[in-house]
């Protein structure tokens, strides 16, 4: 008898959550700076280079946000850009 192992995707769909310092409101990793829906606090979204760490520079286009590394002179995949939240 065969078993179907139905491998997994499901480790590929959370989205890792950026959430709010204040009161961990989950936030919106596209706009650098916004103000939490829930607590009202101002919150700074900095994009960080998985290789270097260095902060990544956000380019718009189209309604997409990439974000390129200087420091790396690479593209850097949305998947992998780590992002941490400040508050302001
Ligand atoms: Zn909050
Ligand atoms: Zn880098």
């Amino acid at each position: 008898m065969e078993q179907d192992h139905g491998r997994s995707t499901f480790e590929e769909l959370i989205m890792e959550a950026l959430l709010c310092p204040s009161c961990q409101a989950e936030l919106d990793t596209r706009s650098k700076e916004q103000t939490c829906g829930q607590c009202q606090a101002n919150v700074r979204v900095t994009a960080i280079c998985p290789t270097c760490q260095q902060e990544l520079e956000r380019l718009k286009a189209c309604g997409a946000v990439d974000y390129f590394c200087n420091h790396c002179n690479s593209l850097i995949s949305k998947r992998s850009v780590q992002f941490k939240a400040a508050l302001v």
